[in-house]
């Protein structure tokens, strides 16, 4: 079961996460080697994807916002765009496009980041936009402070974090073909605070980050696949005061769900245009759309093709759906 566990130290400015996906992500495996078409992803891919939906699902419980957290990396190697999509419920959906070879050894700049020319995005986009409102961005490079590659997909997030939300943020991402997870541990943005003060507390503030930064970093990636949560926050925290919330499980817990839809799919078609519409009906015998999210393939017939432009408003044509 898929799980979300918030905590906080009693009296310290900070908070922490814990996630860990198991039949969601599950699923995301399991639908996409069922793809005929893409066959299942090669081991490194699966690894930087699962590690991306758990940073995800972290970033997105992290914030108080009413629309999907999109985690983006558009490579420059055999890993051309790989995506992470999470709800505000934490419903959430991930795939990987991967146009060449990668072999067993491959790290994270071997796939996205071969020239130096990888970028990863988050976008926050609202669900309630008003018109012509634009979905926030950020990107960050693959790279560090020297253009040294990065290899953990952490250390790219870390400096995201640092640099839109100006939080000192460590993260800990591992996944297997069973499990993906995370951990975060934030500095909380520190309330009303008395400038005159600001120096003597900000300095007892940043040692409580550090030490409990330090113990959360000597998490192994074998720990945090293998053991669960409560095992987890022993182990590193036992002498710390750790305040637990309701862990998010269960139905409002993380959970595999894709977007995708006939009626979204039927207004892709409509926006290509009916002289292209036409042409691939002429030359296919009919329009096989396949969402790469969660694999549902959606067909239209030359009957339901037209419709969609003799009847732009009208339900989305033709309800059959082949699994
Ligand atoms: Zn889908």
């Amino acid at each position: 079961m898929s799980e979300l566990h918030k905590f906080l130290f009693d009296g310290l400015p900070v908070r922490g996460m814990v996630v860990r996906l198991t039949d969601a992500w599950q699923e995301i495996l399991q639908r996409r080697a069922a793809n005929s078409s893409t066959g299942a992803y090669p081991p490194p891919v699966r690894e930087l994807l699962g590690q991306m939906v758990a940073a995800g699902a972290l970033m997105q419980a992290n914030i108080k916002f009413n629309g999907a957290l999109i985690l983006q990396i558009y490579g420059d190697g055999p890993v051309k765009l790989a995506v992470a999509e999470i709800q505000p419920d934490l419903s959430l959906r991930a795939t990987a496009t991967v146009m060449g070879e990668v072999a067993d050894t491959h790290r994270l700049s071997d796939m996205v980041n071969v020239s130096n020319q990888g970028r990863c995005a988050i976008t926050l986009d609202p669900k309630d936009k008003f018109p012509g409102q634009q979905p926030y961005q950020g990107v960050v490079p693959l790279f560090g402070d020297q253009r040294e590659k990065l290899d953990k997909l952490s250390d790219v997030l870390q400096h995201y974090m640092l640099q839109s939300e100006q939080l000192d943020t460590t993260l800990v991402l591992a996944a297997n073909d069973q499990v993906a997870a995370g951990l975060l541990i934030q500095r909380l943005p520190s309330e009303g605070e008395n400038n005159l003060q600001t120096n003597e507390d900000g300095i007892g503030k940043s040692e409580d980050y550090n030490r409990l930064s330090i113990l959360a970093s000597s998490l192994t990636q074998d720990e945090l696949l293998s053991l669960d949560v409560d095992t987890i926050l022993h182990r590193l925290f036992w002498e710390e005061k750790v305040l637990r919330f309701v862990p998010a499980k269960d139905s409002s817990g993380p959970r595999f769900a894709c977007t995708c839809s006939r009626e979204r799919v039927t207004r892709m078609i409509r926006s290509l245009g009916q002289e292209e519409a036409n042409s691939i009906v002429a030359e296919r015998g009919e329009i096989e759309v396949g969402c790469d999210f969660c694999g549902q393939q959606y067909r239209f017939d030359p009957v339901d093709a037209a419709q969609i432009f003799t009847a732009p408003d009208a339900q989305p044509p033709g309800t059959r759906v082949v699994q």
